[in-house]
């Protein structure tokens, strides 16, 4: 197969993870025969130094004629002037709405190694596995908003969902249940918020066309509860943006870092072959305070990598393949500082990543 990923490196420890993960798909292409040609383009805080934006229409272009995007993050405090004109995450807000990126799908499930590196109990965490599905396009980060302004007495936000906004990330949702557990929780706040009562009422009618799910209606702060009581009693979860937001950042301290978590941002644009152009990340930020050092953890990047390969090119093997090398590096105790624990060798970045190489290459 031949394949365009736009590679958007970003800031902080962005550049140094995703060159790990471009590494791994190196391998993968020359192991399994395939072409991938990569293809640098610039978001977030290096674009606005260089080029004035956090989104250059040039990145639209190439993401937009790409099979799939793999991003590593943005920001940092040198872009962090709230009166600034543009922000290095305004680009990836952008980015999203640009590629209609509605659903953003970040897999949560327990490495059983790593049970020790979360901070809670371990009969608690035994057989998390869980799909959390954001809503990503639309709801209160897109709504009409006041900053304070000067005066600093009043600001506000808007939630405003519709019909059909409600009804795609439900099904998406629907539809990655049915190939699951068929259990499905869809959260929202329908006590208290119009947008969240209408959340609500669209969810139950597109469910009638999914009998055989066992679904649940629950309110999120009781599911920001239950997912620290009984985490792995859930199996796929559908929220709103800023609902999602929050729970992916709590579901994520489940795997014990943030260094361990992939996303996938799907939408509907098609590739070249006919399968959802989406964009592929970690779901941890640029990491400022570790940028430059060589410690990050490339796994959420090299993982992100694996789920492109699955959900825009079809190549489930090889997704297999990459996640299996990350399990079987796990299981030789090996640790990014994040993650390590008593007794286990701890390596940096880059020897992260070769030693998964070393994995993918020799299973
Ligand atoms: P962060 O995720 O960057 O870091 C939180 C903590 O987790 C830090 O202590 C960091 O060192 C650690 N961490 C994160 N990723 C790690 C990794 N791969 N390996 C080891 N440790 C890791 O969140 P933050 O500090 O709140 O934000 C920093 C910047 O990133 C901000 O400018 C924020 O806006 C931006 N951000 C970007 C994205 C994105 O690009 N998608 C997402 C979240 C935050």
């Amino acid at each position: 197969m031949k394949a365009t990923i736009v590679v958007l490196a970003g800031d902080g420890i962005g550049p140094e993870v995703t060159d790990e993960a471009r590494k791994i798909l190196r391998a993968v292409a020359d192991k399994f025969n395939h072409q991938f040609d990569f293809s640098d383009q610039l978001m977030g805080g290096r674009a606005i130094d260089e080029l004035g934006t956090s989104l250059p229409d040039a990145t639209v272009e190439a993401c937009k004629k790409a099979d799939a995007v793999l991003l590593g993050a943005v920001g940092g405090p040198k872009w962090d002037d709230p009166k600034a004109q543009d922000r290095p995450e305004r680009g990836l807000l952008a980015i999203r709405k640009a590629l209609n990126l509605f659903a953003n799908l970040r897999p949560v499930k327990l490495h059983p190694q790593l049970l020790s590196a979360s901070t809670l109990k371990e009969e608690v965490l035994q057989g998390v596995d869980m799909l959390v599905i954001r809503e990503l396009t639309g709801g209160l980060y897109f709504g009409p908003k006041k900053e304070a302004g000067e005066e600093g007495y009043e600001a506000f936000d808007t939630e405003i969902y519709t019909r059909p906004e409600i009804d795609r990330v439900v099904r998406l949702a629907a539809d990655a249940a049915m190939g699951r557990r068929k259990k499905l929780v869809s959260v929202d706040k329908a006590n208290v918020m119009a947008s969240s009562r209408l959340w609500r009422r669209v969810a139950t009618e597109v469910l009638v066309d999914y009998p055989e799910l066992e679904v649940e209606h629950v309110l999120v702060d009781a599911m920001a509860m239950h997912l620290i009581r009984r985490p792995a009693s859930f199996d796929v979860i559908v929220a709103g943006n800023i609902f999602g937001d929050i729970l992916t950042d709590e579901a994520a301290m489940l795997a014990g870092s943030m260094g361990m978590l992939p996303s996938a941002s799907l939408g509907d644009l098609y590739n070249s072959h006919k399968l959802p152009l989406g964009l592929y990340e970690p779901i941890h930020g640029s990491a400022p305070d570790i940028a430059g050092k060589g410690v990050s953890n490339p796994l959420a990047t090299i993982m992100s990598s694996a789920m492109l390969l699955r959900h825009s090119l079809g190549l489930e093997q090889e997704a297999d393949a990459i996640e299996a090398a990350v399990d079987a590096v796990l299981n030789e105790g090996v640790r990014t500082p994040d993650i390590a624990h008593t007794g286990s060798e701890v390596v940096g970045t880059q020897v992260m990543g070769d030693l998964v190489l070393e994995k993918l290459l020799n299973p």
